[in-house]
């Protein structure tokens, strides 16, 4: 018999750059069993918990093709040209399927702390992916939830907002990134030794 106490969505470690997951490509979801709807259930909990607008799989140590997208906190307009979809958005097995356009913007990222990059993203996106319920969807998004998702794309393939950057930018950077990894290392090292 299953039971039918609610499990209670857990708050997971955000891992930092330099933590070698955070580089895995995901590997597509086959069956939305009960681990990928906890999975669900803890990104949504820890995107809340830390402000963010997006996490994706990696950044809590799953390399599945999962993330979660919430702009509407950040502005009003959710940046949806699709009736019936609602925020949060949670994206399995997404795919980016048509591009517009291309306009810079300054990112951040939960796993890059503090630091701020202007990236060049297409403007607005055509993405494919599947709901919680294995419900086949499309999207058409523009505006922050584009960015969102195309950043959220890139974790998904192992690709970090520092490649993204220009040379000059990773120059200035490079003592906060040395920091940045210096930390994830330590707490690699630290949860080996438990
Ligand atoms: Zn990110």
């Amino acid at each position: 018999m299953k039971s039918t106490i609610k499990r209670v969505p857990k708050v997971r470690e955000v891992l930092v750059l330099g933590t070698p997951v955070l580089r895995e490509k995901a590997k597509k979801v086959s069956r939305i069993d009960d681990n990928i709807k906890d999975l669900v259930e803890d990104m949504l909990a820890t995107m809340r918990a830390r402000n963010g607008i997006g996490l994706a799989a990696q950044q809590v140590g799953a390399t599945v093709a999962v993330c979660v997208i919430d702009t509407t906190r950040d502005n009003g307009d959710t940046g949806v040209d699709a009736p019936g979809i609602e925020m949060p958005l949670i994206m399995i097995n997404p795919e980016i399927t048509e591009t517009t356009g291309t306009a810079q913007g300054e990112e951040g990222c939960l796993s890059i702390p503090e630091i701020y990059v202007t990236v060049s993203r297409a403007v607005e996106v055509t993405a494919v992916f599947q709901n919680l319920g294995g419900k086949q969807l499309s999207i058409r998004a523009k505006g922050l939830l584009a960015r969102a998702v195309q950043h959220e794309l890139d974790h998904l393939n192992g690709v970090l907002l520092v490649d993204r950057m220009s040379a000059i930018k990773r120059i200035s950077l490079s003592g906060k990134l040395k920091k940045l990894k210096k930390t994830a290392a330590e707490r690699l090292a630290a949860n080996s030794a438990e």
